[in-house]
């Protein structure tokens, strides 16, 4: 098997400095539609600036460069374990680099490893794909910051505001249904303003169980935000809930503003009887991820 760290080295560095192209112009629409003058349009100016600068000089769109998510999609022919042996070194190779800072911290020493491999770090989740596929290899990234990390949520329906306590302004219960996903992610939004660096992202999973559930839900933060859900139901959803969080006045970084969020991905695995669960993922503006792509020689990256 031909040795691809040097092309992971590269699709890390692209995910680190170079913000794709649907989540820059959706910071573009967002900063247009804020009032001129408005600490809302200076944040936006600033993260967009921020943008530009880091591409040109192929350095960190922001220090946190996050938790490495790696999505992998193999022939069969192809062998995972050198696979993701060749990941781990580009991972080192790119910390040495500066694309990324040193993240991975021991929970029980409290070192960081200096190289941002541990236990469990970064994350992979392999796939292997169908004899008849076209490519040979695909390798999605996404770097997950710690900020918007922080405010992920997950809800078990029924749930009851009132019974909760906690800062949303009005009380609620949400059922076992579509109604009651709205009110859970909005509370979570409302509870996220002035951390996680808004305006965000949400990748959601309705049902699954707890562990799987998040995993969807990041899975949610890989589609392109130009997409549209194949469920007409949660794309009517993802609609309401981007209208409804931006309804709120958090804005952008928290000063108020009319984004909060400028994407809303929803996804629905099948739950337990007993079990409801509603995982959020947040991202924050800094939506880092890439893709690469190998067909025999050829190396690609979007
Ligand atoms: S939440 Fe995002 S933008 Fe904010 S510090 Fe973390 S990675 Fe950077």
């Amino acid at each position: 098997m031909r040795d691809l760290t040097e092309s992971a080295v590269e699709l890390i560095r692209r995910a680190a400095t170079d913000l794709p192209a649907d989540v820059e112009a959706a910071l573009r629409r967002a900063r247009d539609r804020e009032d001129t003058g408005s600490a809302a349009e200076g944040a936006l100016d600033t993260v967009l600036e921020n943008v530009a600068i880091a591409r040109q000089n192929a350095t960190p769109i922001c220090q946190d460069t996050g938790v490495p998510i790696f999505k992998v999609r193999y022939r069969p022919a192809l062998n995972p374990r050198q696979l993701r042996q060749q990941i781990l070194a580009a991972v080192v190779e790119a910390t040495e680099r500066s694309y990324l800072r040193p993240n991975a911290v021991d929970p029980i020493t409290g070192r960081n490893s200096g190289n941002n491999l541990g236990r469990g770090f970064p994350t992979f989740h392999f796939e292997v794909g169908h004899q008849g596929d076209d490519l040979d290899l695909k390798v999605d990234l996404l770097l997950k910051g710690g900020g918007s990390e922080n405010v992920g949520a997950q809800y078990k329906l029924p749930y009851s505001r009132a019974a909760d306590g906690g800062a949303s302004p009005a009380s609620f219960d949400a059922g076992r249904d579509l109604d009651g996903v709205r009110k859970v992610v909005l509370d979570a939004v409302y509870r996220a303003q002035g951390k996680g660096c808004a305006p965000g992202v949400l990748g959601i999973a309705i049902g699954g169980d707890r562990g799987s559930g998040y995993v969807h839900a990041k899975e949610q933060l890989f589609r392109s935000l130009n997409d549209v859900n194949p469920e007409p139901s949660l794309a009517d959803l993802e609609d309401e809930l981007l209208r409804d969080a931006n309804a709120l006045g958090v804005g952008p970084m928290g000063f108020g503003g009319k984004t909060t969020l400028f994407g809303v991905k929803i996804g629905a695995y099948h739950r337990l009887p007993a079990c409801y669960f509603v995982s959020i993922a947040y991202n924050c503006w800094a939506l880092r991820r890439a893709t690469m792509t190998v067909h025999g020689q050829e190396v690609s990256f979007q």
